[in-house]
């Protein structure tokens, strides 16, 4: 009776910590409801920590006997307290300082660590035997659990390592082929360490067998990331995200743990997703991104074209005029984020809205260089959301804009997508600040963007670059609007 009432709290408790994260996702879909959202998933995932220890089977096993099981309540407690500990402290910390430029490698790791968790599971499963125990289904998913979070553990560090700018992307002879013969390896030892006793290979201890297939596993994952370009990365992160939680889909589905299993699906469905999305605004193809790199493009446009000329102008007068215009349209990008000139934009917008006119801010869906990277940046600075509008919502409004003001932006304004068919960005909506009376682009210099190809935007006639670090060039434009 006692253990049937246990087992029905215990199951209750991992519904409600599964409602708490489906619920906190879909409230993470809204800046406005973000925040209480990511509380939301938090708490959901505390209550099913606090539980697994409270209760699970798994933890009983620590004590050799009943009688030791139920006096072992302590035990668990201190388990509880360090788990969190361990968990709890570097995740708090690391969120609030790493800065908002530095989410994707934030987020790369806490994926990796997902997918080494997964790998972890399966891997005392498999150790202990209790994966061998009832039907091939079990065995069968450990082993691809393992797999997928191990490659998803190895290439999480790579794509940290090159996001945060400690690696480069070195150029391996062979490395399909190198790939494929690894591929081949790590094949065979899947079906071993599913068949562990059945073949010649049995003179190897299920251990060994085990462990070199981890290995081999991580350093595939690290192989296939490593040629991979920077800039790619966070669909490279997406994909690991997809594939990380249909592991620890599984391995909830080997420990028989619904909230592992439910939690999983959720995060392999939206990172596939995600991935796709992001590929299709991008204009690349999946296999694309896995199996070439942007790099071999930039260096081919950079070296051709003649060179054309680009007007330019003072951000004072820039300033002038704008405050001397109706409408005003904002095209962040990634610039933007790196100069962190975004609380000084909004001060900028402010005073232009003190003088009556209408501003807004148009944000495209890739936009620097992650997923919401823009409404984060400018809900940071404290832009208030009813002025932030997608690509549908406001693409046709730039026709009628006196001005498009374009800070940091390059590819998602580049009118080679509309026109140009050998382009590699051809088919990427782009938001159409070329259509504005008037274009304003603040950027450093002739940089290009993230594709690595020239924008004709930049040469048209109703456009004037403002040259500088958009921080500065802001800075320059308040205190001419201070001195109107
Ligand atoms: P972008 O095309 O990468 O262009 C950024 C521009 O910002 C550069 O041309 C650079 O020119 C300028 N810049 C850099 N630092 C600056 C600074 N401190 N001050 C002023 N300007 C600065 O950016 P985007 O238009 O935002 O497009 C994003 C690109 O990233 C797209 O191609 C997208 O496909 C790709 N991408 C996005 C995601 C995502 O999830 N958002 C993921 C992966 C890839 P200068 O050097 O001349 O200053």
């Amino acid at each position: 009776m006692a253990h049937t009432s246990m087992s029905f709290a215990v199951q209750a408790s991992y519904l409600i910590a599964t409602l708490l994260l489906i619920v906190g996702l879909k409230r993470m879909s809204s800046p406005r409801t973000a925040r209480n959202g990511m509380l939301m998933a938090g708490v959901g995932m505390l209550l099913a920590t606090v539980v697994t220890f409270a209760y699970l089977p798994g933890i009983y096993r620590l004590a050799s006997s009943a009688a030791e099981q139920q006096g072992a309540w302590w035990h668990r407690l201190i388990l509880i307290v360090i788990a969190i500990t361990v968990g709890g402290i570097p995740a708090w910390w690391s969120g609030r300082r790493v800065p908002l430029t530095e989410m994707p490698q934030m987020v790369a790791i806490y994926n990796g660590l997902g997918g080494g968790a997964a790998a972890a599971i399966a891997a005392v499963e498999l150790y202990s035997g209790r994966a061998y125990l009832g039907s091939l289904a079990f065995p069968v998913i450990a082993v691809i659990g393992a797999l997928v979070g191990a490659i998803g553990l190895g290439g999480s560090i790579i794509a940290f390592l090159k996001l945060q700018g400690l690696m480069g992307s070195p150029r391996i002879i062979a490395r399909n082929f190198i790939n494929g013969v690894l591929a081949i390896i790590l094949l065979a030892l899947t079906i071993a360490s599913i068949f562990p006793h059945s073949a010649s290979y049995a003179h190897l201890s299920v251990d060994s067998l085990v462990g070199i297939f981890l290995i081999v596993s991580l350093l595939f994952g690290i192989l296939i990331t490593l040629p991979i370009g920077g800039a790619d990365m966070p669909v490279v992160i997406s994909t690991y995200n997809a594939c990380i939680g249909l592991a620890v889909g599984f391995e909830g589905f080997v420990l028989q743990n619904p909230a592992m299993i439910i939690a999983g699906m959720i995060v392999g469905a939206a990172g596939t997703l995600l991935t796709v999305l992001m590929a299709k605004a991008m204009n690349r193809s999946f296999f694309n991104i896995w199996l070439s790199g942007f790099g071999d493009v930039k260096a081919a446009e950079a070296a051709g074209g003649v060179q054309q000329v680009m007007k330019s102008m003072d951000p004072s007068d820039a300033a002038a005029t704008m405050a001397y215009s109706e409408d005003v349209i904002v095209v962040p990008g990634y610039g933007l984020a790196a100069a962190q000139a975004q609380h000084k934009l909004w001060e900028f917008v402010q005073m232009l809205q003190k003088k009556g006119v209408r501003v807004r801010f148009a944000i495209h869906p890739v936009a620097g260089r992650m997923p919401g990277h823009m409404s984060v940046l400018l809900a940071e600075a404290g832009v208030p959301y009813d002025l932030i509008f997608d690509l549908e919502e406001i693409n046709s409004d730039f026709a009628t804009a006196d001005v498009a003001l374009v800070i940091g932006a390059n590819d998602v304004v580049n009118p080679a997508a509309r026109t140009d068919k050998s382009s590699p960005i051809y088919g990427m909506p782009i938001l159409n600040a070329d259509q504005a009376r008037q274009v304003m682009v603040i950027k450093r210099g002739r940089g290009a963007g993230f594709s690595g190809i020239e924008n004709q935007l930049f040469f048209g006639d109703n456009t004037q670059m403002i040259f500088g670090d958009a921080q500065g060039v802001i800075s320059k434009m308040i205190q001419a609007l201070k001195e109107l």
